[in-house]
């Protein structure tokens, strides 16, 4: 298996000691869209900031393209996070003063082997707007960039928090194409996060959270195209 997760469990101490994950799993194959579903609070920020090297589980284990997350130390979760893993946010935190493809470029000068940037620019479909500025571009032009520096980088994984949070429905539909082109184009392993329970249609594997667990994982054998 590409991804799996198993038996994390992860507590929080701000007096009170609250556990947000109790023993979640999921796994994803390579290649594959999977979609963590479930209420707010119930620890899909945690779970993917686990998998992504951001933070550390209590107890449990990680695995990404056989490596075991889990016991790498500090400098090695450092370099697993920077040479493996892409993010993408609800919120697009683009440098402002620097155009679009230089905030890809920034990404790519750090890689060991970057993707060219005018291929990514091309699969999120944004050649032409390669020298605008963040601010001349529409909140779906401008997360498309961030997909796009994601990418740059080649990751094993792309890691996606709710990244349709802060569209309207006709613009998430078309980041949402973007990210399964990204898929189908580079055969980058993508899990996301949504409130979207639409959203989960286009993705191969859904994952349902509840109370620190996932209660449901299902199999989308058809994923419907966003567009
Ligand atoms: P979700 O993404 O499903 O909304 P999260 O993983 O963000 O859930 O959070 C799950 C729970 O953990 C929430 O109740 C949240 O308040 C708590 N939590 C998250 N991060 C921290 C933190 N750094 N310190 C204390 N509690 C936290
Ligand atoms: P959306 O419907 O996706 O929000 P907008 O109506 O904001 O899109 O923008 C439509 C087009 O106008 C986009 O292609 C965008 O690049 C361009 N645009 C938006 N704002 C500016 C600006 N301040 N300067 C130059 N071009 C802009």
């Amino acid at each position: 298996m590409f991804v799996s997760a198993s038996g994390l469990a992860k507590s929080y101490d701000t007096g009170v000691v609250t556990p947000v994950l109790r023993g979640a799993a999921l796994e994803l194959d390579r290649s594959r869209i999977g979609v963590i579903l479930g209420p707010s609070g119930s620890g899909k920020s945690t779970l993917m900031n686990i998998i992504g090297g951001v933070d550390r589980a209590d107890e449990g284990v990680v695995e990404v393209d056989g490596e075991r997350i889990t016991d790498l130390d500090d400098d090695g979760l450092v370099e697993y996070r920077r040479e493996s893993v892409g993010f993408v946010f609800q919120f697009y935190n683009l440098v402002p003063n620097l155009t679009a493809g230089e905030n890809i470029e920034v990404v790519s000068n750090i890689s060991k082997q970057p993707l060219a940037i005018d291929e990514v620019l091309a699969a999120v479909g944004l050649t032409e707007k390669k020298n605008r500025f963040p601010r001349e571009l529409s909140g779906g032009e401008q997360q498309r960039v961030a997909i796009a520096r994601a990418i740059v980088k080649n990751p094993k994984l792309l890691l996606c928090d709710e990244p349709t949070g802060a569209l309207d429905i006709a613009t998430s539909r078309d980041v949402l194409a973007q990210l399964q082109r990204v898929n189908t184009q580079f055969g980058t392993t993508i899990l996301m996060i949504t409130h979207n329970v639409a959203v989960a249609e286009m993705a191969h594997a859904v994952f349902r959270m509840r109370d620190g667990e996932v209660e449901h994982a299902t199999q989308n054998a058809e994923p419907v195209p966003a567009e």
